[in-house]
């Protein structure tokens, strides 16, 4: 079991930032996604974690112990790429056994942790088979036992369910998470999927060109978006943002949005000016015909128990999830009201949000 800490941690690629000056802290035993779009800088991180690549500033500490500059091989970290290379000519023992069989263990022993893998992965009625005939979930299994077997103190994921169809992602979301909840290995896991994300992880990085915009629990970033950007990647449909049309000041406990006025939680921030987004969850949205927000239905998206409304307002198109039950017709006129607490304000300029 291990500690990973990363401290100040830049990469450059001759001109190009990768990751900028970026600082976090996986405890013992945490699973971390780091999320974001591609290109963002997960997989540079995820590499020189692992030691495949070399920070051009920073410090990565395993356990407290500096290992910016050890080899990769002598981290005791389990790299678990996307495209699984298993030895297609050996059965599913071989396969699991490799790691073990490279690092001198005895035939028993390696026989006994096999066997303990493959059942703690549930695949130990297929230990005899090629892997060349297995499906993809088993491969994906297979693979992950080859991974465990020899127990690292850490695990480093990059998209592991990137080739999977969406069925399948699903088991497999659900099988890593309980894999996790019974050998309880620090994980870094890297995925551009927020509900893969959300599912999996105790705390998430949000990435964004480079830099951490947030790092929290799933739910923290879900309910308190430290930034446009994150509110807008997290959330499907993701957040509304309304354009607010008063002034704002510290202080300010309502805001107007057109002719409308809408109560906000208090802000304590010093402010200086500039404009200012109003962010609404589609769930914080109700329709009351006595509101002051109105907007006119564009068009509905049935989804079984709840429905996606979409309303036109002076400001642009708004998304609302309302029961199913409720009849919307196209076209008639609706009062919204927001719930309060739910509601994050932010900085046009930057996307920060505003506390
Ligand atoms: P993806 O999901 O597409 O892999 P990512 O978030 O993992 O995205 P990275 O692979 O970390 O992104 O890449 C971040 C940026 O760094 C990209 O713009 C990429 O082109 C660049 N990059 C990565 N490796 C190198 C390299 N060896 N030389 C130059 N640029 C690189």
């Amino acid at each position: 079991m291990a500690e990973i800490r990363i401290e100040n941690l830049n990469k450059k690629f001759g001109d190009f930032v990768a990751l900028k000056d970026s600082s976090f802290t996986v405890e013992d035993g945490e699973f971390l996604a780091l999320l974001g779009p591609s290109g963002c800088g997960k997989t540079t991180t995820l590499r020189m974690i692992a030691g495949l690549e070399l920070p051009t500033a920073g410090r990565i500490l395993l356990d407290g112990e500096d290992v910016t500059f050890n080899r990769a091989r002598d981290r005791d970290i389990a790299f678990v790429f996307q495209l699984f290379a298993l030895y297609p000519h050996m059965n599913v023992r071989r396969n699991i056994g490799f790691p073990l069989l490279a690092q001198g263990v005895s035939r028993s022993e390696i026989k006994r942790q096999v066997e303990a893998t493959a059942r703690l992965l549930q695949i130990d009625h297929i230990l005899e088979k090629p892997v060349s005939g297995l499906a993809g979930g088993d491969r994906q299994r297979v693979a992950l036992g080859r991974a465990i077997v020899r127990r690292p103190k850490c695990f480093l994921m990059d998209e592991p369910l990137g080739t999977l169809d969406a069925e399948f992602r699903n088991v497999m979301v659900r099988e890593l998470r309980e894999l996790h909840t019974r050998i309880h290995a620090t994980t870094v896991y890297v995925t551009h999927d927020q509900l893969e994300a959300m599912a999996m992880a105790d705390k998430i990085a949000v990435m964004n060109h480079g830099v951490i915009e947030q790092f929290g629990t799933p739910q923290e970033i879900y309910d308190r978006p430290a930034s446009m950007y994150v509110a807008d990647f997290i959330g499907s449909p993701p957040m509304n943002f309304l354009a607010v049309t008063s002034a704002l000041t510290k202080g300010s406990r309502s805001v107007a949005i057109g002719a409308a006025e809408v109560a906000v939680p208090e802000v304590v921030e010093d402010l200086d000016g500039g404009a200012v987004a109003l962010g609404v969850r589609p769930e914080h949205i109700r329709f009351n015909d006595s509101a002051t927000l109105r907007g006119s239905v564009y068009g509905v998206e049935y989804l079984g128990t709840t429905q996606i409304v979409v309303v036109e307002t002076a400001d642009g198109f708004c998304k609302a999830r309302v029961s199913a039950g409720l009849r919307v017709t196209r076209g008639e006129t609706v009062g919204l009201d927001l719930d309060t607490p739910k509601l994050t304000l932010f900085r046009r300029q930057g996307g920060k949000a505003i506390r």
